[in-house]
């Protein structure tokens, strides 16, 4: 689905993103893990066409989407969460959604079918005449992640859903992005929540300074000494 090639990315004098190289197949979780300010959500806007990278390829079923707009990539199947949530906060759940819907069709109907169709998906049925403002962040979280499933992906790319949320509202959110796995859809999440990281990943990239320093499957990333003395060795993230 995306394989990514020696991608390398500077906002002045400081490296984001260091020959970075992967690949996700279709069906996977796949996890980016690493310390604040890694480069992790910059890897992400480069990936949907919010960040020209300055080398590199990334390519997305085959074809190399390396300076496509967002909108375009959007229409191709790259749907995405932003670590901000930024609702339009007077208007209701269900307008939100239809709007991430009307970005693959025209027909109204059809946007608000599809937006009712995945506010259930995500548990917000109850809610979806709620202004967004008035929500709860579990539910703004939901709301994300609908906005993004109604752009219909075939790639979502999920930036710290978890983050804020109860051990509670972390199964649920769990078992929640498994289903959209079932429904077909690829999926790379960045996450700090290292319980979530461990039960839904197929494989893990761990970054640090924009560069990758391990990958591998879940459990290998977490036994490895570099990892765990430049990220998991502060027991926040446990
Ligand atoms: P966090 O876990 O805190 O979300 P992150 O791994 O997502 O961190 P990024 O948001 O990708 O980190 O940021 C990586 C670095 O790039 C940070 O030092 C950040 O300040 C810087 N950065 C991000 N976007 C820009 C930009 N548009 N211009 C300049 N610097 C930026
Ligand atoms: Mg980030």
């Amino acid at each position: 689905v995306l394989q990514i090639t020696d991608l390398n990315k500077s906002f002045g004098g400081l490296t984001v993103t260091k020959n970075l190289s992967v690949t996700v197949t279709d069906g996977q979780i796949y996890g980016v893990i690493g310390p604040n300010g890694a480069g992790k959500s910059t890897l992400f806007n480069q990936i949907s066409g919010y960040i020209k990278p300055d080398s590199g390829q990334i390519m997305f079923y085959g074809k190399n989407i390396v300076g496509k707009p967002p909108h375009q990539l959007c229409h191709e199947g790259i749907g995405r969460t932003f670590q901000i949530v930024k609702p339009f906060g007077s208007r209701t759940v269900l307008y939100n959604v239809a709007v991430g819907a009307f970005a693959r069709t025209n027909s109204r109907s059809e946007a608000l079918r599809r937006a009712e169709q995945v506010v259930a998906m995500v548990g917000l049925e109850s809610r979806k005449d709620v202004l967004a403002k008035n929500l709860t962040i579990v539910d703004r979280k939901r709301l994300e992640v609908a906005k993004a499933l109604a752009t219909q992906p075939k790639l979502l790319l999920l930036d710290e859903v978890l983050a804020g949320l109860t051990p509670s509202e972390v199964d649920e959110a769990v078992e929640l992005i498994k289903s959209i796995r079932s429904a077909g859809v690829t999926i790379v999440m960045i996450e700090h929540v290292m319980r979530a990281v461990m039960a839904l990943c197929d494989r893990v990239l761990v970054i640090n300074y924009g560069e990758p320093i391990a990958e591998g499957t879940p459990h290998e990333v977490t036994q490895n000494p570099q990892v765990i003395s430049a990220y998991l060795g502060d027991d926040h993230h446990a």
